[in-house]
């Protein structure tokens, strides 16, 4: 099970993940595109790790509606609304739960990149974060398959999220800004699918850390 608590742990986390990389994605951006998404990300993020001590009564739901209606109101550019989508669909999936089965993790991923591939539109291998969502829900949902544990599936998914990751670098952008730039965009590593890469990595970390 994954607790109300450590969702509430996992958007700290995320949220000091994006601090400490937000130079990194703004490089990453300025390369395909306008130098903008660390600086975007750490803007909402720095605003959901404020509103996280006021949440700690509300259930997981809850919760990440909050956090998407925080992103949406705050993070400019693409990413404010496919992230704030992210989180208004992952909510949706597990409206008044206080804690979540492996099924529910997998529900919660499925519905936050459904939100996210209606949103933006986007396919596999336009070079977006959709490189890196998709693989994910599969791993995690192959892995939930053959009956192992809630972090074993997670491990598996970020994992597939990190080889999904370095698959953008030799795409053509499709998508988004970077795909006014055609060729020019071959030879780098997509900045949201970074940051969405990031977004796993830090649910792992808590899941790992609470020794479940
Ligand atoms: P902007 O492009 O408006 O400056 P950001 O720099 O914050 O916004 O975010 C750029 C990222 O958004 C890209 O790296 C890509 O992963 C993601 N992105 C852009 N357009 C789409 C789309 N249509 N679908 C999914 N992701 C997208
Ligand atoms: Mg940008």
């Amino acid at each position: 099970m994954v607790s109300q608590a450590q969702i509430l742990q996992w958007l700290q986390a995320y949220a000091t993940e994006i601090e400490q990389n937000k130079a990194y994605l703004t490089e990453l951006d300025a390369a395909i595109g306008d130098a903008d998404h660390g600086i975007n990300m750490d803007r909402g993020f720095k605003k959901v790790s404020a509103q996280l001590p006021t949440l700690t009564d509300k259930d997981i739901g809850n919760i990440l509606k909050t956090v998407s209606m925080t992103l949406i109101s705050s993070i400019g550019g693409a990413s404010g609304p496919l992230y704030g989508t992210w989180f208004l669909r992952a909510s949706t999936a597990v409206l008044g739960k206080q804690e979540l089965t492996a099924q529910d993790v997998l529900g919660l991923l499925q519905a936050g990149l459904d939100g996210v591939l209606q949103r933006g539109k986007a396919q596999l291998g336009d070079k977006t974060m959709v490189d890196v969502l998709f693989p994910a829900v599969a791993a995690f949902r192959q892995t939930v398959g053959e009956n192992k544990g809630i972090v074993e599936a997670m491990q598996e998914s970020v994992a597939a999220a990190q080889n999904g990751l370095l698959k953008t670098i030799p795409m053509q952008a499709k998508k988004g800004r970077a795909s006014y730039l055609g060729e020019r965009s071959i030879g780098h590593q997509d900045p949201g699918g970074t940051s969405a890469y990031l977004m796993l990595k830090s649910l792992l970390g808590v899941l790992e850390s609470s020794g479940e």
